[in-house]
């Protein structure tokens, strides 16, 4: 699971967005998909693209979804796939 380094650091929690996962386990099945938005346990391996590598014990739990327009790093709204601004414009097209 790959998750990029970005906004706000706490003392040792991160948020970040899911870029990939893996296939999980049989035992623990993979419960994040790319495009959430997750608290995670800073550690592990940060890679060369400045994402950090980190297992589904590392995420503490979702704080939502990234809206799905490209280049839109926006929150979408809770029942939609876009944020406010992005669902907006595409409405009026
Ligand atoms: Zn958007």
């Amino acid at each position: 699971m790959y998750i990029p380094e970005s906004v706000k650091k706490t003392e040792t929690n991160k948020d970040g967005v899911v870029i990939a996962v893996g296939q999980g386990t049989d035992d623990v099945p993979m419960q994040v998909s790319p495009g959430d938005m997750v608290k995670y346990k800073k550690e592990n391996y940060p890679t060369s693209e400045g994402c950090d590598v980190v297992t589904q014990d590392d995420i503490l739990y979702v704080t939502g979804r990234r809206c799905v327009s490209p280049g839109c790093e926006n929150e979408a709204m809770p029942t939609k796939k876009y944020c406010i601004g992005c669902y907006n414009s595409i409405m009026e097209d």
